[in-house]
């Protein structure tokens, strides 16, 4: 049944829309469909919107498929967007986008939404097809939750019924005080990010990767593919330290090592330093010494991208806009998906934001079901992560792990890394709590999220013992 809230908010967007509704609906005038992608607002005979996605990325592509899926797009839906392209699939940019130019790197209109998960190719002749309009390089700059509005850079002001929020997060850079800005200096979050670095790593010998997450660790493995000389500087102990356990890291580390990747652990930087042409030449770090690069890439996280909607609310523990388990926002008619939202992570009784395009998917189909629908189910994310790296054609050792759940408590490692490779987290209760694979089959991927969703209790000592991963996960899979 739906909520009071949804039917007061229900009730205000209808009488809000009932002109437009008349118009478009009711009264018979052509409805706005089937027309050019790059629509501008003034076609429409107004300016509502009985639907608004602010932000044109993972999220924003998946409810695209869902409002059409749901029948609610043709003529209502408009995505207003800073990016020059139609949504697609981020993760491609540091994975086969990467990929040196010689080995059929991954390009657009490949890796739209929704083919990540089997979906459409969700190329702009799709967003025309199904009559949604977008607005390209044009992101909003302010919003006005009295008059229901938002105003874009080029002067636009568009009215929404319901407003999605799916702004994701922007690189967090280094200040312009110590080089963060100068040439040859990149962040990567967008397909515009990732043009700008493939023009620099074709003139480039050293490459500095500063940051040892899964941004920076990918963007290296792509750049061994490049032959290039790499180092990667991070300040903690070891790669992915939010993640990995020292031994799993360790293994990563010598896999990276193998392939002529530097990796220079507990180091923080100084300053990036110009040459004289002006573009970086040096990394300074704090203890002096000094490592050259002609291409540096900075992955040291995200923020999310908050602005301009900061009054709807903001949660103050994790960041971004928080809402309900419906991602319903405090604002009634204004929403907020993927990587900007703060929701309650239902599993484990916590509110989060998630950075990982499982939820961006998850989130945006579970946003615009209830919005469209009397479903008021909660949404329970189990948290999830891949990663995939030296993927490259003629790569001699193609990795590809996945990890579900939470990595809290005692680990157990099995696997020899040759390549196979598990890790479980189990707490004190003997209950598993997370699980982390590398190069499984399909039947051992699909068994994780089992694992991880029903926390069973397992016996440690046997899961220890087990002689390879099959076996351990056998163990596991029999304590369900
Ligand atoms: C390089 C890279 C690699 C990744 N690899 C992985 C991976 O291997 N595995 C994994 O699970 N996750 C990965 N992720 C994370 C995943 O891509 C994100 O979680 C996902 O893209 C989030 O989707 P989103 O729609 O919330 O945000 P995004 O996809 O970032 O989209 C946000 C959109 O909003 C736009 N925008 C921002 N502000 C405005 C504004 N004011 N007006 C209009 N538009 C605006 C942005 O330009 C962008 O188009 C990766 C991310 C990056 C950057």
């Amino acid at each position: 049944m739906a909520s009071a809230f949804l039917r007061r908010m229900a009730s205000s967007i209808s009488s809000s829309y009932s002109h437009y509704a008349l118009k478009h609906r009711v009264v018979g005038t052509p409805r706005i469909s089937r027309r050019s992608f790059a629509v501008s607002a003034s076609k429409f005979s107004n300016e509502n919107r009985e639907f608004v996605i602010v932000g044109g990325g993972n999220a924003a592509g998946y409810a695209a498929r869902s409002f059409v899926d749901h029948g609610m797009a043709d003529g209502r839906l408009c995505i207003v967007t800073k990016e020059a392209v139609a949504p697609y699939e981020r993760p491609a940019l540091t994975k086969g986008y990467l990929f040196p130019l010689d080995k059929k790197p991954a390009r657009l209109p490949g890796f739209h939404t929704c083919v990540g998960s089997g979906g459409d190719r969700q190329d702009p002749e799709w967003y025309q097809k199904h009559g949604i309009e977008v607005l390209y390089e044009d992101p909003v700059i302010s919003f006005d939750s009295n008059t229901q509005t938002v105003a874009t850079s080029s002067g636009k002001t568009i009215k929404y019924g319901s407003l999605i929020i799916s702004t994701g997060c922007g690189s967090a850079r280094f200040p312009e005080k110590i080089g963060g800005n100068l040439p040859g200096v990149h962040y990567i979050r967008d397909i515009a990010d990732a043009d700008s670095l493939i023009s620099s790593l074709q003139k480039s010998k050293k490459v500095v990767i500063i940051g040892g997450g899964y941004i920076g660790m990918e963007v290296a493995a792509a750049t061994t593919g490049w032959n290039l000389d790499t180092t990667v500087i991070f300040p903690e102990d070891h790669i992915m330290s939010r993640l990995f356990t020292p031994s799993i890291a360790h293994r990563y580390e010598e896999l990276y090592e193998s392939k002529g990747v530097k990796i220079m652990k507990g180091s923080l930087i100084e300053k990036l330093e110009a040459g004289a042409d002006g573009r970086v030449a040096n990394v300074v770090l704090k203890n002096g010494s000094v490592v050259e690069a002609d291409t540096v890439i900075v992955g040291i996280g995200a923020k999310p991208a908050v602005s301009p909607f900061e009054a709807v609310g903001l949660n103050t523990s994790v960041g971004g806009i928080q809402v309900d388990s419906l991602f319903r926002s405090n604002v009634p008619g204004i929403f907020a998906i993927g990587d900007v939202a703060a929701f309650p992570l239902k599993i484990y009784n916590r509110m989060t934001r998630v950075e990982h395009v499982d939820h961006a998917r998850k989130s945006a189909q579970h946003c615009v079901k209830s919005l469209l629908t009397a479903y008021t189910e909660p949404y329970d994310y189990l948290p999830y992560f891949y990663s995939r790296v030296f993927e490259y054609e003629g790569s001699t050792r193609k990795v590809w792990w996945q990890f579900y759940g939470d990595n809290v408590g005692e680990t157990v490692e099995i696997g020899n890394f040759d390549p196979k490779l598990a890790t479980f987290w189990i707490d004190s209760d003997s209950r598993l709590k997370g699980v982390f694979l590398e190069s499984g089959t399909s039947e051992e991927f699909s068994l994780l999220p089992q694992l991880a969703r029903s926390q069973p209790v397992v016996d440690k000592a046997k899961l220890k013992s087990a002689s390879s991963v099959e076996d351990a996960l056998e163990i596991a899979r029999n304590s369900l």
